[in-house]
């Protein structure tokens, strides 16, 4: 920890924060202050978007072969120091050990998977109808992108934002969430490492995004801004862009149905729930948050979810063998704990876990409930903790009308072996992404994002560089 980078990185260079200010990082498993990293004001943020816009000309001459070349580099330093970038995001953020590795895996894949994209950015050539005019196609880079990252994954939320945009030749400014600081910063040391011009990457921390953020996406200089983060900060963002017409990626909530037929493999409807719900500690915005399960399986499945979920070892991520870490923060905790007892109130009953430990630490155990309200307030927010509620259905209409019931639309699990079926409800599940027979979807080479206020965009897989590339038409006339 004491090594890992603490200041800002803006044209190249490590800065204090110009008023000197600093920010506590704290581990959630303790909630000791594990070190304090530079705290920006908006003179930081202008600062960083200065760099950024200065480096934008000369960055988008670039060949697409050089591009390619640094990520590929930063690819295999991550991934040659995975179990120092594992332990700093276990440390700051909780998640275990084992899948930290794990998104150091991930995060790494989005720089090698970009790295390929970088050298193939097509454009095109065409006769126009009336056969005497010509038209050229042409990609450039939107220009210089404010990106902004939250704490759950801190460091693939980083990466699949930076990737696309390093191998497109725009520049940017990273404003990172203030709980997870240090994974961003180590990257951008990684990034300088594997030969990344100075002020194509700027990482701004800050406990005042609002105050930083807000200059820059009305100052006219940024072009482009990728936020992932709640819908509700999601659609600030976007009402802040809508004054200079920045244009925008949005990664936001989720609210995903999980629904599990009469006739689905329960060994993998059970796997499909454990990481679907246990990911991340249900931190996640793919995280299963309404599970549907026909009335005629629910018994089975609910005890052999209940059996599994109530199986995990739960404590601090570093600790061998641990499946299950602290929750971000207190109001994280607390958001869990008041939807279990309003689903309770409401007539859910508990198979499994449903109260807080005593003692340091935000952790909650992993729970289960069932016989589940459909007003509850549970059905409507995401949980973001290890709980999975559990409701009733009949018949497929009826279940897809209550899946589609929300203003989300990111993410559905599917649990059925009837192929007719299973292509059916894929098409009629607003989401933008559907596991069929599994609770998976995150992949860096499939097109992650949302319909509905789950967002606007894509990331990753052949599309993911689109969000940060511009079409130019030349028109030719021939032949006059
Ligand atoms: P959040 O509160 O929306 O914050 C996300 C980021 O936005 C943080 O860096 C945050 O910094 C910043 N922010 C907040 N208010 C801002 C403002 N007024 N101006 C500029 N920046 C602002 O979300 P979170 O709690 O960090 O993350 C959890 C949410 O992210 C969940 O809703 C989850 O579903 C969603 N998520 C979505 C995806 C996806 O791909 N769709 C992936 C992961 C997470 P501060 O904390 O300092 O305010």
């Amino acid at each position: 920890m004491t090594d890992a980078p603490k200041q800002l990185f803006i044209g190249g260079k490590w800065l204090d924060a110009e008023d000197g200010a600093t920010m506590p990082v704290d581990d959630p498993a303790t909630g000791d202050i594990l070190c304090h990293v530079a705290d920006a004001g908006p003179e930081d943020g202008r600062l960083a978007e200065t760099a950024a816009v200065a480096a934008q000309e000369e960055w988008a001459r670039t060949s697409p072969r050089e591009r390619s070349e640094i990520l590929r580099r930063a690819y295999e330093i991550i991934l040659s120091r995975t179990d120092e970038l594992a332990l700093l995001m276990t440390s700051e953020m909780g998640k275990p050990l084992a899948e930290a590795r794990g998104e150091v895996a991930y995060a790494a894949e989005f720089f090698r998977w970009f790295s390929e994209e970088a050298v193939r950015i097509d454009g095109g050539f065409g006769t126009l109808p009336d056969g005497r005019n010509r038209m050229l196609l042409m990609r450039r880079p939107v220009g210089p992108c404010l990106l902004v990252t939250p704490w759950n994954f801190p460091l693939a939320m980083g990466t699949r934002k930076i990737g696309p945009a390093i191998a497109a030749g725009c520049t940017m400014v990273l404003k990172p969430a203030p709980q997870t600081p240090l994974s961003s910063l180590a990257l951008a040391g990684i990034l300088a490492e594997a030969g990344l011009p100075d002020g194509v990457l700027n990482v701004v921390t800050t406990s005042r995004a609002g105050e930083v953020v807000e200059p820059l996406l009305r100052g006219g200089r940024i072009r482009k801004l990728s936020f992932t983060g709640s819908t509700q900060v999601g659609r600030i963002l976007l009402a802040q862009c809508a004054g200079t017409v920045v244009r925008t990626s949005m990664e936001l909530g989720g609210n995903a149905p999980f629904v599990v037929f009469e006739d689905a493999d329960l060994d993998v409807a059970v796997d499909g729930a454990m990481m679907a719900k246990m990911r991340n500690m249900g931190e996640a915005c793919t995280a299963a948050n309404r599970f549907f399960v026909h009335t005629s399986v629910v018994e089975e499945f609910g005890a052999r979810l209940a059996e599994r979920m109530g199986a995990l070892v739960v404590g601090p991520g570093t600790r061998p063998g641990v499946d299950v870490g602290p929750l971000i923060d207190e109001a994280g905790r607390a958001k869990v704990e008041s939807l279990v007892a309003d689903a309770v109130e409401r007539g859910a009953r508990v198979l499994v876990g449903g109260s807080a430990p005593e003692g340091p630490g935000r952790f909650y155990p992993p729970t289960v409930l069932t016989d589940v309200d459909r007003d509850s307030r549970l059905m409507g927010t995401e949980i973001f903790g290890p709980v999975a509620a559990l409701l009733t259905f009949d018949d497929e209409d009826e279940v897809l009308r209550a899946a589609n019931d929300t203003d989300w639309g990111l993410v559905g699990y599917v649990f059925t072996r009837d192929l007719d079926r299973a292509l059916r409800v894929s098409e009629r599940l607003e989401v933008g992404m559907v596991g069929l027979n599994t609770g998976l979807v995150s992949n860096p080479a499939a097109p992650f994002g949302g319909v509905k206020q789950s967002g606007l965009g894509r990331e990753g897989g052949r599309v993911g560089i689109d969000e940060f590339l511009e079409y130019k038409y030349v028109a030719i006339p021939v032949g006059r």
